[in-house]
């Protein structure tokens, strides 16, 4: 498909969107690299036995929760006092 110059020019990114674009494909990096240690984290769970047990409060995290996010380490009620802000139990 053939451009016309006033179409190529459009379609052409200024080095603003380009910055932008780095920036976008920079974060999305980051949060994949993040998501992929979330994961290898979930995996050692598994390994070391402790797969669907809370971090915080040594309880049980339910199946549908963990079938939800295979990821999460918290319970709901652990998972909920965090996301008050309250402090945790110590
Ligand atoms: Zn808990």
């Amino acid at each position: 498909m053939e451009l016309t110059k006033a179409e190529d020019a459009m379609n052409r990114m200024s080095g603003a969107d380009i910055l932008e674009l780095e920036v976008a494909l920079r974060n999305a990096r980051d949060s994949a690299a993040r998501r992929l240690r979330e994961i290898d984290e979930a995996l050692k769970r598994i390994d070391y036995g402790v797969a669907g047990i809370c971090v915080d409060c040594g309880g049980y995290i339910q199946c549908e929760q963990l079938r939800a996010d295979p990821t999460t380490t918290l319970c709901a009620t652990c998972r909920a006092r965090r996301q008050n802000g309250r402090p945790l139990p110590s």
